[in-house]
């Protein structure tokens, strides 16, 4: 068997997913979508995919391999990034999704997601240039003063400027409501910042000669905690006169990451000097709520890293294990030695790193048109039913992607055998970027809080109610479509065991007993993550019965989903009572104990 060389990510699984899934096509008649058509989501997927692998992917290691550095009090950043950074400009991916008002082209959520997951496949670090300044234009144009906007807005979409979003500090990670950055006003419409922020990623590069920080900080004498919290918007340098000038801004030191190389991540100072200006954006102690409203975004393209970064490590392990021969078949004596991935537990592994993978993509997918729906769809109630299953499954699509990619990832290193632990090989690279993701954008413990204390019971358990619907649809398609009738069954029973868990949890926190409902807010949002994957699974397995698609990737659709809802899905019942019984080995194990 011949190797193949690394597709980033399956076309295949793409279309499939884009037009027999998704149903792409049905968003062109949503108003906001009308110019589009496949043909226009074909040419922006495919220019980006062209780009990705010829010239992104070729640039991914010697980025590892040559990280930042810090000079004279400049970050310098690997010499081919101004031109990647100018192509994927160029290619229109910082704006893509944004209105033709704003130079962009109204591209739906779902269709950019599945671009944008090339990149993230061949180079996650470059990308994040565009990932970041695309999302601090974004919360500018939403929340901006025409002033600001014009002040800012243009020269970052336009690709001249970069952004960051700058809300960490040393005391105030996952803690938001501890941020103590300060805000001064003056009397020319600007205010004064003062603080210390760390892990500020793109905060200087020398890619373009000006970076706006979009920084959370609190304007004196603001309320405490997180109702305190105000946005501004803090370039490194500013326009005075015509001309640029530093912004007192300074790069207190670069972090030495193990992943994510190409894109330096960095301590900041505001103002030493006492002379950084910032420009408030929207309200005053409105930050933290308009962050969060655009939180959604951040966190599904985290999502989409995470399945990206094991897409691209499961095709360099699939190539490896068609090309690298080992053993025999059990029982033979003698003869040619075989390709790895004739062995029972070679298989096994990259079925699971397939079913971790198409199944992130196919959930990522998911949220991405509920988001699209959410905001342009036809009628109010459609636009609250996806809102509501878009809040509901974002802690999902942030978390498991990381979580189970991490997890993906390592099987790759595994499948390259001894190879896979060294730095001649790029799965070591992949697993290293992985871990990131479920870390930031709110770590994956904060996530499992948000979905149970928060996103199931919002609204008297609205959203989940709307998900059981989804699911109980797919199950009926499933049923019609020949699918296997017992992982119909088994994915229906583990709907109604995560209905009631979480009822009976919800019950504990309405009665005050917080510690009762959220000691296994993990457990829960694994079992619930699993869930929403069998449904994703089961629903694939019911449509590529008769889609378009060849009668290989049918099969082994079929083949991922059974081996999801047989191998996955019946630990539910075991999670459901870790959470019902509360099992409290860590629950009340003392500090003094460990
Ligand atoms: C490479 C990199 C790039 C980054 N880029 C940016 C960026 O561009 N902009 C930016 O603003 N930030 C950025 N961050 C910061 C990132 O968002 C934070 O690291 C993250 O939010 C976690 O905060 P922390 O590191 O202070 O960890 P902590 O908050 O101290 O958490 C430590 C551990 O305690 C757990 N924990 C904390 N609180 C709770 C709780 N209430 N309940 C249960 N468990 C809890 C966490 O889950 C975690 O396991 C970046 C970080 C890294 C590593």
């Amino acid at each position: 068997m011949a190797t193949r060389s690394n597709p980033l990510i399956d076309d295949g699984l793409v279309d499939f997913l884009l037009y027999s899934v998704l149903d792409a096509e049905g968003l062109c008649q949503l108003g906001a979508y009308e110019q589009h058509s496949k043909e226009t989501f074909d040419l922006y997927v495919d220019s980006v995919r062209r780009f990705a692998r010829q010239d992104l992917l070729p640039t991914y290691k010697p980025m590892d391999e040559e990280p930042p550095v810090f000079r004279d009090g400049r970050v310098h950043t690997h010499p081919a990034l101004p031109a990647l950074f100018g192509q994927m400009v160029d290619l229109g991916v910082l704006t893509a999704t944004c209105p033709e008002t704003v130079g962009g082209q109204q591209m739906p959520t779902l269709v950019h997601t599945m671009a944008t997951a090339y990149l993230m496949a061949a180079n996650l670090g470059a990308y994040g240039f565009v990932g970041l300044t695309h999302g601090a234009a974004n919360l500018i144009e939403a929340f901006g003063t025409d002033e600001v906007k014009e002040r800012f807005m243009a020269k970052m979409y336009a690709g001249e400027w970069t952004g960051t979003m700058a809300l960490t500090e040393p005391q105030a990670g996952s803690s938001l409501g501890d941020i103590a950055t300060s805000a001064t006003p003056t009397d020319e419409g600007h205010y004064l910042i003062k603080g210390s922020k760390i892990f500020i990623s793109g905060a200087d590069h020398g890619i373009t000669e000006n970076v706006v920080n979009l920084a959370l900080a609190r304007i004196d004498g603001a309320p405490d905690g997180t109702k305190g919290i105000s946005l501004f918007a803090v370039p490194r340098l500013r326009e005075e006169n015509g001309s640029l000038v530093s912004n007192d801004v300074t790069v207190a030191g670069l972090i030495h990451k193990i992943g994510w190389r190409a894109l330096p991540s960095l301590a900041l100072e505001f103002g030493d000097e006492g002379d950084c200006r910032g420009w408030l954006v929207g309200e005053p102690n409105q930050g933290l709520r308009y962050m969060f409203q655009m939180m959604n975004e951040a966190r599904i393209m985290i999502g989409v890293n995470g399945a990206a970064t094991a897409s691209v490590a499961y095709h360099e392990s699939l190539s490896y294990a068609l090309g690298r021969k080992q053993g025999r078949r059990l029982g033979a004596r003698g003869g040619e030695q075989i390709s790895i991935i004739e062995h029972a537990d070679v298989r096994r592994m990259l079925l699971r790193q397939k079913a971790i993978v198409e199944g992130s993509f196919a959930l990522l997918g998911t949220v991405s048109r509920y988001a699209d729906v959410a905001e342009h769809g036809a009628s109010e109630e459609d636009r609250e039913r996806a809102g509501l299953l878009l809040n509901l499954l974002t802690p999902i699509a942030k978390t498991f992607p990381a979580e189970r990619g991490f997890e993906s990832n390592v099987l790759a290193v595994q499948i390259h055998g001894g190879y896979g632990y060294t730095s001649e090989y790029l799965p070591e690279a992949y697993m290293r970027d992985q871990k990131l993701n479920t870390l930031h954008e709110g770590t994956n413990a904060i996530q499992s809080m948000d979905l149970l204390g928060r996103q199931v019971v919002a609204k008297g358990g609205a959203a989940l109610r709307a998900l059981a619907e989804e699911i109980g649809s797919a199950i009926a398609r499933a049923r019609e479509a020949g699918c296997d009738p017992e992982l119909c069954s088994e994915l229906e029973e583990a709907m109604a065991t995560v209905g009631s868990t979480t009822m009976e949890l919800g019950q504990r926190g309405m009665a005050g007993d917080a510690d009762g409902m959220l000691g296994h807010s993990w457990d829960y949002l694994d079992m619930f993550a699993t869930l929403v994957i069998g449904w994703q699974w089961l629903n694939m397995a019911a449509v590529a019965r008769t889609a378009p698609i060849s009668e290989e990737r049918r099969r082994a659709t079929e083949a991922a989903a059974q081996y999801w809802l047989r191998t996955e899905v019946p630990r539910i019942p075991h999670l459901a009572n870790l959470c019902r019984t509360n099992e409290d080995s860590y629950i009340k194990a003392e500090p003094e104990w460990f």
